[in-house]
């Protein structure tokens, strides 16, 4: 019944906060201004000129009702279809929401946790913030939507090497020198490999994070773990060196769960990939 109670209030709170961009915002939410380097930017299966879905839908519906079509069957999403619905809603287009405007939101409920947790302070506490990176922190759509919405882990890694990575999530870098200005420490976990930490730290300064404590990615046997396991074992040196883990925002289930979670652990929207 909790459950239920709780999806419902999600559910509300999408539609009242996240779904739409006229509401309770002055600046405008959108995608970002992506860098393309000159002959980087790949061909795209997508035409120019394509239908939206609910046009795919009505053909659809028009074939099913004739009786002179015999129509198969299609028990699951048609994933060319899907990857325009994906688009539009990575790209704040149509009537099928925005993912910015989604991603911020979540990221204001962040910063009004944190504001609880910074009035609450004493003096000599140390408190951390446990931070993921991608999708989290900085953002990969621009890779993304130059693969047409696939989630490519070569390109992706190659991209990652590039300053063009650096693409702040702006809810993300507010909340972050928000709990620095209080004394907060910041932690990065993040499943990238150790191979990445010199292009990953060069991007968050560049992306406007300065000042962390922590930069963990995956190193040694770390790489073969999974992320749950992985993650917890990187919070519990936090704990184990002190500190308080009052928020831990990531975009993956296996971002929050296992041990050594926060005491409060705020999920973001990916509607792009998942990681188990
Ligand atoms: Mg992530």
């Amino acid at each position: 019944m909790r459950g239920a109670v709780r999806l419902l209030s999600v559910v509300w709170l999408a539609a009242s906060m996240g779904m739409c961009q006229t509401v309770s915002t002055t600046t405008p939410v959108g995608p970002p201004n992506c860098l393309v380097a000159d002959g980087s930017r790949a061909a795209t299966l997508t035409p120019a000129k394509r239908p939206t879905a609910e046009q795919i839908q009505a053909t659809a519906e028009a074939a099913a009702a004739d009786p002179t079509v015999l129509v198969a069957a299609e028990p699951i999403g048609n994933f060319g279809v899907e990857r325009y619905r994906l688009a539009d809603y990575a790209e704040c287009v149509g009537g099928g929401g925005c993912y910015w405007a989604d991603l911020d939101a979540q990221t204001r409920r962040a910063e009004a946790v944190l504001d609880r947790v910074i009035a609450l302070k004493k003096a000599g506490e140390k408190l951390a913030v446990v931070l993921d990176i991608d999708e989290t922190s900085m953002s990969g759509f621009c890779e993304i939507r130059r693969e047409d919405y696939g989630f490519l882990i070569e390109p992706m890694n190659r991209w990652l090497m590039t300053p063009e990575a650096a693409v702040p999530i702006p809810g993300t870098v507010h909340l972050f020198n928000k709990a620095r200005s209080a004394g907060l420490e910041v932690f990065f976990i993040t499943g990238r490999w150790d191979e990445l930490r010199e292009a990953t730290a060069k991007n968050l300064e560049l992306s406007g994070f300065k000042g962390w404590k922590g930069l963990a990615l995956r190193v040694g046997p770390q790489k073969q773990m999974a992320t749950v396991e992985y993650k917890g074992q990187e919070r519990q040196k936090i704990v184990d060196a002190g500190y308080r883990i009052v928020l831990n925002m990531g975009d993956q289930w296996s971002d929050l769960n296992g041990v050594a979670k926060g005491e409060t652990s705020v999920k973001l929207p990916n509607p792009f990939y998942y990681l188990p």
